[in-house]
C-alpha cells in the first residue's frame, strides 16, 4: 500500500505543471494542489461514519472525476496529506508560497486547492490576505470521504476546476467552491458538523453559484484582498503566537493569564454577545495589554458586529474590536498584523480594512 502511494506521488510529481496527454490546448490550464482532508479520505465501507483523512493522492482524486479533462488541462501536486484539523503555520506558509510561485510563473489559468473542511475557512482567509495575483485560487473539499455512498468530492472538484478556469472568477479574491456555491474567502464559515450543506457566508452572502461547471456571479469582495493587501509572506518563516479564548458564564481569568505566560503575543477573545466577558476576565485582558500583548474582542455569536467601544471601553483598555470577523479569522488577521505592528490603533485600522 505504501509503495502504491509512493508510485502515485512520483507520477504526480512527474506530471507537475504538465498538461495530461490527449487534452486540447484551448482549454484553461488548472493546477490542483492537494492538502488532504475528507475529500481524500478513505473509509472501510461506503456507509462507515469513521474514516481516515488525506489517504488518497491527488492523481487518484483527479481520475475519480468524470469529464474533468473536458473542461480543463489538469496538473496536480501534493502539498500535504493531512486532515485540516492538523493545519498549521508551516503548511500555510508552504502552500501560500507555492501558490504565489505558480501565479508568478504565469503558466496556469487558475489554481484549485483540495482541503479538509474543518479549517478551510481559516486557510481561505489566510490566502485571501497573502496571495499575490488576480487569477482564480479556489479551495474545495467534501463532507463525505471519497469511498462513501454519494461522495460529494468529485462534483465539488469538477465545479472548483470550472470556477478556477473561468475568467469571470478573476479579481474576486480567494474563493471556495462547495456544494454548488461559490463563497468568498473572508466570509465563508462551516455551520454544520456533518451535513453536505455546511458552508454559509452569513453576513454578506455568496460570491456566486456553480452548476455542473457553469458559473453565475453576484458580487466582488468588498474588503481589500490579494493584490491590494499589504500583507506579505516573503521571507516569513514563522508567526507570532495568537490564541483564541472562548468566553462563557462564570469565566475565570486563568486561561488568559496562562496564554500570556506561555508566550501568546496576541489574544482573540470569543466574547459573549457583543464581545463581552466577565469582570475578572476583562481585568486579565487589561493586564495582558499592559504586558505588550494585543487583545482583539470578537464574538462567539455566529453573526453580527463586535462594535468598538460598545459595552467595553476599547479606548480605555487599548483593545481592538473585530467587527464581524469570526474569532478563527480574527486570529489569522492578527497573526499577520503582528508581523509589522503591535500598536492597537494601527491594528484596529487593519481590522477595519480587511
Ligand atoms: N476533519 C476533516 C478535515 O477537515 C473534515 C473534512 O475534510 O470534511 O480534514
Amino acid at each position: 500500500m505504501k509503495n502504491t502511494l509512493l508510485v502515485s506521488l512520483a507520477l504526480v510529481l512527474s506530471i507537475h505543471a504538465t498538461p495530461l496527454l490527449g487534452q486540447t490546448t484551448k482549454l484553461p490550464h488548472v493546477m490542483i494542489l492537494a492538502t488532504g482532508g475528507t475529500i481524500a479520505g478513505s473509509a472501510e465501507s461506503q456507509t462507515s461514519v469513521g474514516y481516515t483523512s488525506g489517504a488518497v493522492t491527488v492523481d487518484v482524486l483527479i481520475k475519480a472525476v468524470p469529464g474533468l479533462t473536458k473542461i480543463a488541462r489538469i496538473s496536480g501536486e501534493q502539498v500535504a496529506s493531512i486532515g485540516s484539523q492538523d493545519m498549521n503555520n508551516e503548511v500555510w506558509l508552504k502552500l501560500a508560497k507555492r501558490v504565489n510561485e505558480i501565479l508568478k510563473a504565469d503558466t496556469v489559468d487558475g489554481i484549485v486547492i483540495t482541503h479538509g473542511t474543518d479549517t478551510m475557512e481559516e486557510t481561505a482567509y489566510f490566502l485571501q490576505l497573502v496571495v499575490k495575483g488576480r487569477k482564480p485560487v479556489v479551495l474545495t473539499g467534501s463532507m463525505r470521504p471519497s469511498t462513501a455512498l454519494s461522495a460529494d468530492g468529485p462534483l465539488n472538484i469538477y465545479n472548483a476546476v470550472a470556477v478556477a478556469g473561468d475568467t469571470g472568477s478573476r479579481g474576486r479574491g480567494v474563493l471556495v467552491a462547495v456544494n454548488d456555491n461559490i463563497h468568498g474567502g473572508r466570509e465563508i464559515t462551516k455551520t454544520n458538523t456533518t451535513s453536505v450543506q455546511t458552508f454559509e457566508s452569513p453576513q454578506y452572502g455568496l460570491i456566486g453559484t456553480t452548476l455542473y461547471g457553469k458559473q453565475s456571479f453576484f458580487r466582488y469582495p468588498f474588503r481589500k484582498n490579494t493584490t491590494s493587501s499589504e500583507f506579505t509572506i516573503d521571507g516569513v518563516t514563522a508567526f507570532p503566537r495568537v490564541d483564541v479564548i472562548y468566553a462563557h458564564a462564570n469565566m475565570s481569568p486563568d486561561l488568559i493569564d496562562a496564554a500570556v505566560k506561555n508566550g501568546a503575543k496576541g489574544l482573540i477573545i470569543a466574547g459573549v454577545g457583543d464581545g463581552n466577558m466577565t469582570t475578572p476576565a476583562l481585568e486579565a485582558l487589561a493586564r495582558a495589554v499592559r504586558s505588550g500583548v494585543v487583545v482583539v474582542r470578537s464574538s462567539r455569536v455566529p453573526s453580527g458586529h463586535t462594535w468598538r467601544n460598545s459595552e467595553v471601553d476599547d479606548d480605555k483598555y487599548g483593545f481592538v474590536a473585530a467587527g464581524e470577523l469570526l474569532p478563527s479569522k480574527a486570529r489569522v488577521l492578527l497573526m499577520l498584523a503582528l508581523l509589522t505592528s503591535n500598536e492597537p490603533l494601527a491594528i484596529q485600522k487593519m481590522f477595519d480594512t480587511y
